[in-house]
């Protein structure tokens, strides 16, 4: 079978805000500029708030990483930017090696290979917030898909189509209904495997934003693997903007669905085209976001699922739990619990949905639609 897999930065920081010298433009951020995602950014305008410092004097420092299976960008703004930069890739390398899956000597590889084992507190959070979000979907967030993560190919790159029967063998073993936590204990269900890879990387980011804490810095961002993270503003004081990769031409880096504006906050995007495979066979398209009812690859109607958030580790889960539940049971999803989080959605007809309060922060040259406490208007 030939095969074809896709990793790509789904949400890029548009830094074209600023041409002071030592300023976020010049700092390493993944800088768009021009065509259609000059005029994105360009209408997305920018909020000042007070300014107490020349940005221009303002170090900053960066680091280029490859952790978790993909691209990391971290960038810092203030007088101890590089130790704050360093700080943050070592932590990135701690929790990679903790959670990778693909290191036979991690934690979650330890645990999935003796079905049971005492947990970090990293990974007893994650297991905790993926617990609770699996009972809050309706099950749509699972972390037991591992086994069919591995069925499909998704873990090795060996993509292959599953046979039916043994797909709905190994479903049949899924379910994080059917695994214990006893304190720091876990305890898998015969046959299982747990992948926190739906938000391990929210729930690093999160933590790369506590560590900044330490470091007195003036502004910071993180992108890891295009989910991105920011810490404070921009050095000028105004909001960071957040290109989000239009899943309609996912390879084109500078095309958007649109334009978000915030300060210390997660912007997560799951998408279909971030990590796929084609069947050389039928033509058809495969991607790494599982319907834990079926067992094969979500088709919710949506094409992107992007959440903003204080919370890293809340954003990561939701976008892949978004991404399968679709447009209707997201937004009742956000009625019942977004006090915390908000959406950004675009379906397969191209349409854009968002909730209500980032409406202001939101720019698209699609139609938008807003999603309210009533209806979808
Ligand atoms: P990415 O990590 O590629 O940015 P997501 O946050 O949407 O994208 O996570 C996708 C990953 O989540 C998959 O690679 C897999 O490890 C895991 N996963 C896939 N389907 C589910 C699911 N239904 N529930 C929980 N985790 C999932
Ligand atoms: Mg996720």
């Amino acid at each position: 079978m030939k095969r074809k897999c896709m990793i790509l930065a789904l949400c890029l920081i548009l830094a074209a805000c600023s041409s002071q010298p030592g300023s976020n433009s010049s700092a390493g951020v993944t800088t768009v500029s021009g065509g259609g995602a000059g005029e994105a950014a360009e209408s997305a305008g920018e909020t000042e708030t007070s300014k107490t410092v020349d940005p221009s004097q303002i170090p900053s420092a960066n680091a280029d990483i490859f952790a978790m299976d993909t691209y990391m960008t971290v960038t810092c703004y203030g007088k101890r930017a590089e130790e704050a930069v360093a700080a943050a890739q070592a932590e990135i390398e701690r929790l990679d090696d903790l959670l990778s899956i693909g290191k036979a000597d991690s934690e979650i590889s330890r645990i999935n290979r003796d079905g049971s084992g005492v947990m970090s507190e990293d990974t007893n959070t994650m297991v905790t917030e993926a617990l609770r979000l699996y009972d809050t979907t309706g099950g749509a967030f699972d972390i037991t898909v591992y086994p069919l993560m591995d069925l499909w190919g998704f873990t090795t790159g060996k993509f292959a189509v599953p046979d039916a029967q043994e797909l709905s063998a190994l479903l049949a073993q899924c379910g994080s209904d059917k695994l214990t936590v006893n304190g720091d204990t876990i305890m898998l269900a015969e046959g299982q495997g747990i992948d926190l890879g739906g938000i391990a990387k929210g729930y690093t980011s999160g933590h790369l934003m506590e560590i900044f804490e330490e470091y007195d810095l003036v502004g910071a961002v993180v992108s890891l693997g295009g989910n991105v993270q920011c810490y404070r503003t921009k050095t000028d004081g105004s909001l960071w903007r957040c290109g989000i990769q239009d899943p309609q031409d996912p390879e084109n880096g500078s095309a958007y669905l649109g334009v978000v504006s915030v300060a210390d906050r997660a912007v997560i995007t799951s998408g279909a085209y971030e990590r796929y495979f084609v069947d050389e066979a039928t033509g058809k398209t495969y991607h790494h976001i599982l319907d834990p009812k079926t067992g094969y690859p979500a088709e919710s109607g949506l094409l992107s699922v992007t959440v903003v958030s204080t919370d890293g580790m809340l954003a990561d889960g939701l976008s892949t739990s978004c991404y399968v539940m679709g447009l209707e049971q997201s937004a009742e999803y956000w009625r019942n619990y977004g006090a915390d989080f908000d959406l950004i959605l675009m379906d397969e007809n191209g349409e854009v949905y968002v909730t209500e309060p980032l409406s202001g922060q939101f720019t698209s040259d699609y139609k938008v639609h807003v999603i309210s406490q009533e209806g979808i208007s």
